[in-house]
């Protein structure tokens, strides 16, 4: 595979051990997506070398209710000490505050290190729009330190909240972000399919407006980038404020590459870049840091169509290679994006969120067929 990848940064030496993977299904549909993943891994073709050992680990909503606890120390702990890599399923968000109540997958981010949250958005060649992006999501700072205050000024009530952006944070971002754009284009030039010619970083922002905290997001990426031209000269180095962002990612999807954003801004991208190919059950993620990536379909938990059997594994199947190729196996991951969208270009084999009939169960089967 490509010398120059990311998977140099998490790459141990794994020739003769199976590689551990955590399951954390949590709630409504993650535990219908999940084994879908745990399938599709242990049905890899065996000249890959890749073994897997997996393990059950309890989180989410349902469990709170049940023992007062959202996220188990043990499933941190066996995380940390005993797996290289993890599959998330979903959580249930309660409408209402619930007292004592938050959301796992947000403390597992903060207590792993995991300060990107990667999520490529790519159409089917020939179906739609042509769309093949990925939004690399700053995970840690930014409004969702939620450092928020409520007070009265002149009889009337005032809400603050407090936007942090760091050098630390935002270096640790655009490099993984540069490093992205490399890694997708050594797989082009091995002769994987794509709209790009060239890789782009977009970094998007509202510094005219928010001079000094958006200002220090734009201006750090950009003398990551200018710092190292033997590095990154090949990548097209390019600013979007983020309004205008929006409407060229709807007008023209097909212009971006890589996008890196703060955390608010990259929530936002990423839900929207959802709508540009077709369904929530098609579009994954990976939370990544230094040494660890978990993968997590962008889905929710669906409590709609939960117990149907009709949830559309492949979001879980994507963030599954998505979390291999974070782990050094770019192989493993493109036979597995390859099988997927072999499936999606075929176009019959589908659950009802893609206008099919299939289960997921014959949707995980079929991929599997074509690994
Ligand atoms: P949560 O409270 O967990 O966020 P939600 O229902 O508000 O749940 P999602 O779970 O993201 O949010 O679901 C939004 C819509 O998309 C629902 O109608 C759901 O059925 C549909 N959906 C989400 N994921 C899938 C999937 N994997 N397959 C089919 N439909 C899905």
């Amino acid at each position: 595979m490509a010398s120059r990848t990311l998977s140099k940064q998490f790459a141990r030496t794994y020739a003769t051990k199976a590689l551990k993977i955590g399951l954390i299904p949590g709630d409504g549909i993650g535990r219908e997506v999940i084994p879908a993943g745990k399938q599709v891994l242990e049905a890899l073709p065996s000249d890959l070398g890749l073994k897997f050992e997996f393990t059950e680990l309890k989180a989410g909503f349902e469990l709170f209710k049940q023992t007062g606890t959202a996220l188990p120390d043990e499933t941190v702990e066996v995380l940390q000490k005993s797996c290289d890599g993890a599959l998330f399923g979903a959580v249930s968000s309660p409408t209402t505050k619930v007292e004592g109540y938050s959301s796992p997958i947000v403390a597992l981010r903060k207590k792993l290190g995991l300060y990107a949250n990667v999520r490529p958005v790519k159409s089917v060649e020939g179906i739609g729009r042509p769309v093949d992006m990925v939004i690399v999501r700053e995970n840690t700072e930014d409004l969702y330190i939620k450092e928020e205050k409520l007070y009265e000024k002149d009889g009337q009530k005032v809400a603050e909240a407090i936007k942090r952006i760091t050098e630390r944070a935002t270096t640790k971002i655009g490099a993984i972000a540069l490093e992205i754009a490399l890694q997708r284009q050594a797989i082009r030039e091995l002769g994987g399919a794509s709209l790009h010619s060239q890789p782009t970083l977009t970094v998007t922002h509202k510094s005219n407006v928010l001079s000094v905290s958006d200002g220090l997001f734009r201006e750090t990426v950009r003398k990551l980038y200018d710092s190292n031209p033997a590095k990154y000269s090949g990548v097209q180095y390019k600013e979007q404020i983020v309004d205008s962002m929006v409407y060229r990612m709807f007008r023209e999807p097909e212009i971006f590459d890589v996008v890196v954003a703060p955390n608010l801004y990259g929530d936002i991208l990423s839900d929207g870049a959802a709508a540009l190919v077709g369904s929530l059950g098609v579009v994954p993620s990976a939370n990544v840091g230094d040494n660890f990536a978990i993968g997590e379909p962008c889905h929710g938990s669906a409590p709609d169509i939960e117990g149907k059997g009709i949830a559309n594994p492949i979001a879980t199947i994507r963030s599954t290679a998505l979390m291999l190729e974070f782990m050094g196996h770019p192989e493993a991951a493109s036979k597995i994006y390859a099988a997927v969208d072999a499936n999606l270009k075929e176009d019959v084999i589908k659950t009802p969120d893609l206008g099919g009939k299939s289960s997921t169960q014959e949707v995980v089967a079929d991929v599997i067929r074509r690994l």
